[in-house]
């Protein structure tokens, strides 16, 4: 392949997809490099839970672009990937969680400040007397295989091409020069270069030395035997999150911190360690005492490639390479979000629709982002 292109994107994940996806709709040339096809990294084993609700103002508002993304996409791509469920969050502390209300109701997103009893008469849950809920009506989850596989069938409708192949990215001294396909032994070019490779960014990129850390994730899946909202419990620390009528996937809100630096040695089909399984359905029990009866079917576990402050890393930090990387748990939510910002940074050389905050220098520079290390609820 000889061809040059405006845009190679590595990565046909939900990031890599759905930038091509916006990329293409400006008219740009894009071919996408996977090594192993589309949504078969972590997306394939992502809960896919989308929201507005984050206690930070500038992730809010791209997770209320992106949910709006996700709840009209089967206006724009004829084909439903979105479940509605809505969101409990349950806190402690109210002066907290009533900030947090008002923000997001300016940020648009449809959200009810809930007492005791309005708890217990919507969701028959026990809360105690200082404890608030912030209930999301539009909240839910995303088939996220057909959501990335439809993404990307009509990015290919408008032009993009799709190869199956291991990418190496190419230097000359500090300057990018081209993609070698590992398989074909093909250099491919571009004017841009983004890559959308996750947990795999540290291997591929090495020279950037990136604060990223590979952190498991273990999601474990129960029969409830009823149904409820995904519900983000911070006092007894667990999530849930609904799957069909009565299942529920969950996990701890506040996961211990285990390192896997080698994504390729990772076996994600393997089930939670028994501890951990116990642990969050105790914690659910506390709350929702009929939880004793829940059924236990088995889970899996996944990467999260985690930056400092729980947030993802925006950037171009060598010229006409542009990462979209250490997404810390929110990166399938966000992808419209991602992809609008790494268009507009390549198209006009500046992000505006929202903050430029996702620097790299930030962390060498003490600007981290505040409000999600203490909320590492991450779906
Ligand atoms: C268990 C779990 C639950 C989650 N739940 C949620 C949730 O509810 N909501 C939410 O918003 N987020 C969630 N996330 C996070 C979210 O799923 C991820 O941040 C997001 O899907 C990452 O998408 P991606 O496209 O960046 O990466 P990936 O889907 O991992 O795609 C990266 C791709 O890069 C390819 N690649 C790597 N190296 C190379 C190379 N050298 N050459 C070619 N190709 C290469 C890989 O094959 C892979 O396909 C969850 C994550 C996990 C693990």
């Amino acid at each position: 392949m000889s061809r040059v292109f405006d845009v190679i994107v590595v990565g046909a994940g939900s990031t890599g997809t759905t930038t091509a996806y916006y990329l293409a709709k400006e008219g740009l040339r894009v071919l996408v490099i996977d090594r192993h096809g589309v949504a078969q990294g972590m997306t394939a084993y992502s809960l896919g839970l989308v929201r507005s609700y984050y206690a930070n103002e500038d992730v809010a508002s791209m997770s209320h672009y992106s949910h709006e993304f996700f709840m009209n996409f089967e206006k724009e791509f004829s084909v439903n990937v979105f479940t509605k469920t809505g969101l409990l969050v349950l806190g402690n502390d109210e002066a907290d969680m009533r900030k947090t209300f008002e923000m997001l109701r300016n940020v648009g997103a449809k959200v009810r400040l809930l007492g005791n009893d309005e708890i217990r008469e919507m969701f028959d849950i026990d809360t105690a007397q200082d404890e608030v809920g912030i209930y999301e009506e539009d909240a839910g989850y995303v088939d996220t295989g057909l959501y990335t596989n439809t993404v990307m069938n009509r990015a290919r409708e408008l032009g993009v091409e799709l190869v199956i192949d291991e990418a190496r990215v190419q230097f000359n001294d500090d300057k990018v020069i081209g993609v070698r396909l590992v398989n074909s032994d093909d250099i491919v070019r571009a004017d841009h270069y983004v890559i959308a490779t996750n947990v795999w960014t540290p291997k591929l990129l090495p020279q950037l030395n990136l604060p990223i850390k590979n952190i498991i994730e273990r999601v474990v899946r129960v029969d409830m035997g009823r149904s409820l909202p995904n519900v983000f419990d911070y006092v007894n620390n667990f999530y849930i999150r609904p799957e069909g009528s009565t299942n529920g996937l969950m996990g701890l809100l506040y996961p211990p911190e285990d390192v896997w630096p080698d994504p390729d040695n990772f076996n994600p089909l393997a089930e939670p360690e028994f501890d951990y399984a116990v642990g969050v359905m105790e914690n659910a029990a506390r709350r929702l005492p009929w939880f004793v009866n829940a059924k236990y079917l088995g889970g899996w576990r996944g990467l999260y490639d985690v930056t400092p402050d729980w947030m993802p890393i925006i950037d171009e930090p060598i010229k006409d390479l542009v990462i979209v990387i250490g997404l810390s748990g929110h990166g399938f939510k966000l992808a419209p979000a991602f992809a609008i910002m790494v268009t507009e940074l390549i198209k006009y050389g500046k992000i505006k629709t929202f903050k430029d905050i996702f620097r790299l220098n930030r962390f060498r520079e003490g600007r981290t982002i505040q409000g999600i290390v203490q909320e590492k609820a991450a779906f």
